[in-house]
């Protein structure tokens, strides 16, 4: 800030970088996203990722939090987005931590289930597609992580 070169040293008992002529500390801090898990009539909505990380892997849509936004707005604003189709935040799921390897780091996963509206779903910019699974159809890897939303949804009126 100051223009100082910044040195490494502990501060608050953590390695960090820092300022030795004003008091900035070069704090490291998870970025943000907000997640939708959309849902109708008792299956889920994933896109298949068009951008990395895991460029192609089916996944729940996602992205990072914007200032200004609420993490309900950036949640549902993602869901249309990338499938198109807007939604309404039936209640928040879980806030996790997720670290991406591959490009982002550490980050902050706010996890809202959504209720889906009509429409059918269209890949965005972001998303080669996007398509409902059937619960049993769904990666392992949500199959396991979300059993409660999964009963949940399973017990959902068809509408
Ligand atoms: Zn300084």
């Amino acid at each position: 800030m100051c223009g100082t070169p910044l040195k490494s040293g502990v501060v608050e008992g953590k390695q960090r970088q820092f300022c030795p002529n004003c008091d900035f500390v070069d704090y490291k801090n998870p970025l943000p996203v907000a997640l939708a898990i959309p849902t109708r009539n008792r299956r889920f909505l994933l896109i298949k990722r068009g951008l990395p990380p895991r460029k192609g892997a089916w996944g729940f849509p996602s992205g990072f939090i914007e200032t200004g936004e609420t993490p309900e707005e950036a949640c549902l604003r993602e869901l249309r987005e990338e499938t198109g189709v807007s939604g309404e935040v039936v209640r928040l799921v879980g806030v996790i931590r997720l670290e991406d390897k591959e490009l982002y780091g550490d980050m902050l996963v706010v996890m809202y289930l959504v209720r889906v509206g009509d429409g059918e779903p269209t890949p965005g910019e972001e998303a080669e597609d996007a398509k409902f699974f059937d619960i049993d159809d769904l990666p392992p890897y949500y199959a396991e992580r979300l059993r409660d939303v999964i009963e949940e949804v399973q017990n959902e009126p068809i509408r």
